[in-house]
């Protein structure tokens, strides 16, 4: 017998309909005879939903009253999730982030876990019930109801399954796994058997968005096992596993893209200590938050500063900056949106080295102009045009034949 812990997002359990079949797949894998913890999402649409309501009442609804509000989403799911597997003739037990032993601080609307203990969930298990949680939710010591940021579904059910110790998580989506590319930009983009974790979380964070990064991080943290899959059928999905010395030769595994990106640029910035500090503490301060940043060698004293971010927090970034440049004794500001980022990612990239020189090749024999420019140990990205971003990413996709699987040498 194994447990496993399987997460449904919300177009998986969408509408009543939907949730009946995964109760027919709970109870399948639990026929099996392992032992099953469900995590769901809201419905599709209810988060959305909901904190569209708060904002009419309310332009800037209090955080705690919207973590109250939010939590119904989930607890929904679970109650009509649990309806149906009774209807079903299965013994399911639904609990709310707190009943389920889920503690966080107290920081509203994005909460982190400080720990879990599933005393409730254990015993249920051991009375041979399925147990279903609601994700995205849990309670401070004080017992406050707050919750894990948007996409935190994704968290709970890898939290869980490492304080649960299960054998393996499962996170049921829309589509077969995770893609060399996304598949609506290259259409004959593969389905990657296994991915690393580090690779999967570059991929997350760099804008293939199949899981919240922030529960990819956990689970390398934790070494906890999972998959992606679909659950509107039964294709094998992606296992996200220990990197072993084979990678080694997977120098691209995908490439991710972002979208909505958004450039600033500080122009004759003063070459002295303190100054890149002045720009980012006023960023960070209004809880902006930047992607790449590029500094110029200076030139007579003085220098160029870029980054990107979000496009939707343009307006406010330029409106933070506008004091400082001032204080600091800039030149001026310019900002640009219609900007895209477009990332390789591969772990064999730690140890061969020319892959930056062929991504260049690439996009330059197809007369793409790379804007900025960036490079961790396993990943390069470049900002370019959004209006060319479709025809870079197949080009590219096509030029390292990813079609075929990963990039290896
Ligand atoms: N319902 C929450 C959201 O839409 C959490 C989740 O789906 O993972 O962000
Ligand atoms: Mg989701």
């Amino acid at each position: 017998m194994a447990l496993f812990v399987q997460k449904y997002g919300g177009t998986s359990v969408g509408n009543t309909e939907r949730i009946r079949r995964v109760a027919q797949r709970v109870i399948e894998t639990q026929r099996a005879g392992h032992g099953v913890v469900v995590v769901v999402s809201a419905m599709s649409g209810v988060t959305d939903g909901l904190i569209k309501l708060a904002r009419e009442v309310a332009p800037d609804p209090p955080e705690r009253e919207l973590d109250v509000l939010l939590a119904t989403g989930e607890q929904t799911t679970i109650a009509l999730l649990a309806m149906a597997l009774h209807a079903a003739g299965a013994r399911a037990v639904s609990l709310t982030g707190a009943q389920a032993g889920i503690v966080t601080d107290g920081v509203h609307t994005k909460a982190k876990i400080a720990n879990i203990t599933p005393k409730q969930v254990h015993r249920l298990l051991d009375d041979g019930a399925v147990v279903i949680v609601a994700g995205f939710q849990g309670q401070t010591m004080e017992g406050q109801i707050t919750t894990l940021g948007r996409g935190g579904s994704d968290l709970t059910a890898i939290a869980l399954a490492a304080a649960v110790n299960a054998d393996l998580c499962q996170i049921f989506t829309d589509v077969d796994g995770v893609y060399t590319c996304d598949p609506r930009l290259v259409p004959d983009a593969r389905k990657l058997d296994e991915i690393s974790y580090e690779e999967m979380l570059e991929m997350a964070s760099s804008g293939s968005k199949v899981m919240q990064s922030r529960s990819v991080e956990f689970a390398k943290k934790f070494g906890v096992r999972f998959e992606v899959r679909n659950s509107f059928n039964n294709n094998p999905g992606t296992m996200i596993v220990e990197e072993t010395p084979s990678m080694e030769s997977v120098v691209i595994r995908g490439i991710s893209v972002e979208k909505n990106q958004a450039k600033v640029t500080v122009a004759g910035v003063p070459d002295r200590p303190g100054t890149a500090a002045a720009i980012f503490n006023a960023l960070a301060e209004a809880h902006l938050v930047i992607d790449m940043i590029v500094q110029n060698v200076s030139a007579h004293g003085a220098t160029d500063v870029s980054f990107t971010l979000n496009k939707d927090d343009l307006a406010r970034a330029q409106a933070t900056l506008e004091p400082v440049v001032a204080r600091i004794g800039a030149a001026g500001m310019s900002a640009q949106d219609g900007i895209a980022k477009l990332s390789v990612v591969g772990i064999g990239m730690r140890s061969h080295s020319g892959i930056a020189a062929k991504l260049f090749d690439c996009l330059g024999q197809g007369g793409i102009n790379i804007q900025m420019i960036s490079t961790s140990e396993i990943k390069i990205a470049v900002v370019l045009d959004e209006s060319r971003l479709a025809e870079a990413t197949q080009r590219t996709h096509a030029y390292f034949g990813l079609n075929e699987g990963a990039y290896t040498v």
